[in-house]
């Protein structure tokens, strides 16, 4: 890293480390890539570095070396907020005191480096962010009720960098959200998204759920949620349903953030069909809302798809009187891969409502599950011995829907009894099946 640094200031530059990757070195947390800021502009940084990869609009160059990756950044001054969404203009500036006075928090808005002339690289550190680091506080840069008018996201960015490094948000900035939260919800739900993502990867992300929720900004970008106080729960004494979701999310591993993200929406039903005391049916509404929730956020289809499918099943009931059959069964409703993220999903469920997370033969469950997987079983039309080519080769059946329907039922015998997946048995399945369709 001071090897790019140097190249830059030997060809006449100003250049610094900056932003997120100068305080997580600072809190000795590994960094993976590097911010850096300079006055050169991109069309220099690319003479610079013609192996450079130019990534927005904005004029970020990325350069690769060993492994690790450096966003240089030509100094910037914003201008101009006019929607509360994101900057209306964004003017490249001269100073490194320039590009530092537009971040955010004390502790984004440092610098380590040095301009040309200059022996060894210094901070520069104008609003004390390194004694912040040193608190483990968040301040806004300047007027924080200034700062959130003008970007909203900062209020989102708050509470997730609180999570994500264990930071308290300094009184003032805090207080300021409570004023501004309603901002939020001019916000694109791109950058939301990107935020909520973050926040999920938290080591404990209600931490910053709460805030959300003590700040009323859960209720401008995350309605269902915020529906979701107040409702009680049989559970833990004094909690009510988003406690229980809280304590779910935060009992999920860190880096399975289809899993989290399936534990913060798993309950989303239970508000609407509370009825004495019960939830019937929730998860078939909390299914539909929890897609709705990830179409919203834009997320990827198959991740929607993926949550609302862990959602409808995440009351399934096991018995140890199941047999093989039935597990491998209950593998192909859900899918081999899902099927992990269910298990982990009803584990912080449990975990959540203040019992083990080996309740309900769960840690049998997974035994055997592992043990069906391991073995030779098909679980999926592609595990058949024969497919749709061999029954039109071999008998002469016509191309068409039918024939899924007639592998689907030889599926269903296999996983039954898997002693029938051999080529000659299940032609002859299939031969009987055919002539049943006449
Ligand atoms: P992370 O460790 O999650 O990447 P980060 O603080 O580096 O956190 P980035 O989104 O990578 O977050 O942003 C890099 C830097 O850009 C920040 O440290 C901050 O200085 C500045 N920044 C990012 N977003 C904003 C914003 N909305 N307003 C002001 N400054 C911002
Ligand atoms: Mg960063």
């Amino acid at each position: 890293m001071g090897a790019l640094l140097d190249d830059l200031v030997d060809a006449g530059h100003a250049a610094f480390v900056v932003g997120g990757s100068l305080r997580d070195a600072l809190l000795g947390r590994p960094a993976e890539d590097w911010d850096l800021a300079t006055d050169a502009p991109p069309e220099r940084l690319l003479e610079l570095h013609p192996e450079a990869l130019y990534k927005n609009r904005f004029g970020t160059v990325i350069v690769r070396r060993d492994e690790v990756a450096y966003e240089i950044t030509t100094f910037r001054s914003d201008h101009e907020y006019t929607d509360f969404r994101r900057p209306g203009r964004v003017e490249f500036g001269t100073s490194i005191e320039e590009d530092l006075a537009r971040r955010d928090f004390t502790v984004n808005a440092m610098a380590w480096g040095r301009r040309p002339g200059e022996a060894t690289p210094a901070y520069v550190d104008p609003y004390g962010g390194r004694a912040d680091v040193d608190a483990r506080l968040l301040r806004a840069v300047g007027d924080p009720h200034a700062r959130f008018s003008e970007d909203a996201l900062r209020m989102i960015r708050a509470v997730r960098l609180a999570a994500a490094l264990d930071f308290a948000i300094d009184p003032p900035t805090l207080a300021a959200i409570r004023t501004h939260a309603a901002l939020a919800g001019h916000l694109s739900e791109e950058r939301v998204a990107a935020e909520l993502e973050k926040l999920l990867a938290a080591p404990r992300p209600s931490v910053g759920l709460r805030l959300m929720a003590s700040t009323g900004l859960l209720d401008v970008v995350f309605p269902e949620l915020a529906a979701q106080r107040g409702i009680p729960q049989d559970k833990a004494a004094g909690e009510d349903l988003l406690d229980h979701t809280l304590r779910s999310v935060d009992a999920t591993p860190a880096g399975r953030p289809i899993v989290r993200l399936a534990t913060l929406l798993h309950d989303l039903g239970k508000p609407a069909t509370r009825a004495e005391g019960h939830f019937h049916g929730h998860e078939v509404v909390g299914a539909d809302l929890a897609a709705a929730f990830c179409q919203r956020l834009r997320m990827p289809r198959a991740v929607g798809e993926r949550v609302a499918l862990l959602v409808r099943h995440h009351m399934f009931t096991y018995e140890a009187s199941w047999s093989d059959a039935a597990v491998r069964r209950f593998i192909r409703r859900i899918g081999p891969t899902a099927i992990e993220e269910l298990l982990l999903l009803r584990e912080a469920d449990s975990v959540g409502s203040g019992i083990p997370a080996d309740s309900f033969g769960l840690t049998e469950l997974r035994e055997r599950i592992a043990g069906q997987l391991a073995g030779p079983v098909a679980l999926e039309r592609g595990d058949l011995a024969i497919d749709g080519a061999d029954l039109i080769a071999d008998l002469g059946a016509q191309p068409g829907p039918g024939l899924g329907a007639v592998l689907d039922e030889l599926l269903e015998r296999v996983i039954a009894d898997p002693a029938l997946n051999d080529r000659p048995t299940l032609l002859v399945l299939a031969q009987e099946l055919l002539a049943e369709e006449h």
